[in-house]
């Protein structure tokens, strides 16, 4: 029987082996003219376009996925990534002149963007496709080569992305290596040019651990807590329908989705009846049970459900009041839309991020109040604000610091392919979305060329005389 050190030897050596392979490769792809990465995008929309049913089928045997969130968040993101590309990699390509400046008279500057070479690009579970195949758009439009690792939370998700780029590329531009943990720590091991990590803060710290090994660069996609708040001149309606949306979108299970919510006193029992009336019929026919419709996804797993299950209990326990929802069910995993009223600040609800269809309501009497206890806790993913006050709206954009913000709406921004996408420190370092992942997957290399048998920094060579000194 082979023992678990020879299994482990021979998965490094499978994986050196391939990393070898993907080396040689990509000082070939760093030479080759953007019209080829072209090539390889449209192969790979091709791909997706023909394979809608089976992505969707996929996420769907995963984790019950509706099948329009499964399209609009899954396919429709990554497509949209890829025509961005195809349209704008031109563009990013093209080496960008810099002015020479009079003490560089007669020299020519511009920035090159060449490919940071072998990347490796590991994933998570909640948007399976989407977080696997965005990135690997970017390394591929930035001329790289990669690895993948998919969540091994998501089998059949994973094995359409394996089965994907098994059909599209050769092993030494893109392979996939499915599995957990186990899988990540061996590639850790070796000295990638650029990882790209999508998981949570925790995972996140272990593979920053292991790049700095290497000095690999990195990065980081990390989750949070997104507040959400809502003063007295919000349109009260219009920010219940879209924090509905937003917060069961995928079931609670989205990085950006709004966490917990902070309302002003005097439109929190307003804003209530109208969260009410979109939960009973934003995703469901009033009446329905949230169980039989097929627009609501469920929890991935046991242990994700019986952590959300217990955040719930200890928050009543310790004084929250449910205001609507609370229905679980072990069998299928699944916890129906929950609110809850006067959330104490201490309980895990409040200071783990949620992950899951369970929103915490507080209230707030002055925005100073919001403020500082917004900067007291980590650096929020995103930060939304309903309020029609445009001094409002700058104060949270100069007094708070998050990845991202979005006034008057939720989750929006991340689909928004011309702004950055990321967080700041502990919820993430690093950009991505268009033009931003190009970058992360680039090298911006500076280039000068000089004119020979000139140079202006003659001036400045020895002997250094007291007219030099005065320059
Ligand atoms: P996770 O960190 O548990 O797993 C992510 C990846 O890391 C998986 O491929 C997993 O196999 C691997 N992994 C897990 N434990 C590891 C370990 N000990 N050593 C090495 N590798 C390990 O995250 P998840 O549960 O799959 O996803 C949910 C988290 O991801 C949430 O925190 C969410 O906010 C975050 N997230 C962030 C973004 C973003 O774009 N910022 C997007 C989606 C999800």
């Amino acid at each position: 029987m082979i023992d678990e050190k020879q299994q482990t030897k021979a998965l490094d050596a499978d994986l050196s082996e391939l990393f070898l392979r993907q080396s040689q490769k990509a000082l070939l792809l760093r030479q080759e003219s953007y019209g080829l990465r072209i090539e390889r995008l449209k192969k790979l929309k091709a791909w997706v376009l023909a394979n809608t049913t089976k992505i969707r089928d996929a996420v769907y045997s995963d984790f019950k996925k509706p099948e329009f969130e499964a399209d609009l968040s899954e396919t429709f993101v990554v497509l949209a990534d890829i025509n961005l590309a195809l349209k704008s990699l031109k563009k990013w390509t093209k080496p960008k002149s810099v002015p020479a400046g009079l003490t560089y008279f007669g020299s020519s500057a511009f920035v090159h963007y060449e490919p940071k070479g072998v990347c490796l690009i590991i994933s998570p579970w909640n948007y399976p496709f989407n977080l696997c195949i965005g990135p690997l758009v970017s390394a591929i439009a930035a001329g790289n080569t990669a690895i993948i690792k998919p969540s091994e939370l998501t089998p059949n998700t994973s094995q359409v992305i394996a089965q994907m780029v098994g059909e599209l590329f050769p092993q030494e531009e893109v392979a996939v290596y499915q599995g957990g943990p186990e899988i990540t720590q061996r590639l850790l091991q070796l000295p990638f040019n650029h990882i790209f990590f999508t998981g949570s803060s925790a995972v996140g710290k272990i593979v920053m651990e292991a790049a700095a090994k290497n000095l690999s660069s990195v990065t980081l996609e990390l989750g949070g807590k997104s507040p959400v708040i809502i003063d007295k001149t919000a349109n009260l309606k219009d920010a219940a329908e879209k924090i509905v949306w937003g917060k069961l979108l995928n079931c609670g299970q989205t990085c950006v989705s709004p966490d917990y919510l902070f309302i002003h006193e005097s439109v929190r029992e307003s804003f209530m009846e109208h969260l009410k009336y979109f939960l009973e019929t934003l995703f469901k026919q009033p009446g329905e049970n949230f169980k039989e419709t097929p627009n609501y996804a469920r929890i991935i797993n046991k242990k994700h459900y019986q952590r959300l299950c217990q955040a719930l209990s200890t928050a009543i326990e310790d004084g929250a009041s449910l205001v609507y929802g609370g229905d679980v069910d072990e069998t299928e995993n699944f916890i129906s839309p929950t609110v809850l009223d006067n959330v104490p600040l201490h309980t895990t609800l409040m200071k783990e991020e949620i992950f899951g269809p369970i929103l915490p309501v507080n209230t707030f009497k002055n925005h100073d109040e919001v403020i500082q206890y917004i900067n007291g806790q980590p650096k929020a993913l995103s930060l939304y604000l309903f309020s029609n006050d445009k001094r409002i709206q700058k104060r949270y954009r100069l007094e708070t610091s998050s990845g991202t913000a979005c006034v008057n709406d939720v989750v929006v921004q991340f689909q928004q392919p011309h702004l950055p996408f990321g967080g700041v420190n502990e919820s993430g370092i690093g950009k991505s979305h268009g033009h931003f992942g190009f970058l992360a997957f680039s090298n911006e290399k500076a280039w000068l060329k000089q004119r020979v048998g000139f140079t202006s920094a003659k001036l400045l060579y020895p002997p250094y005389s007291a007219a030099k000194k005065r320059i």
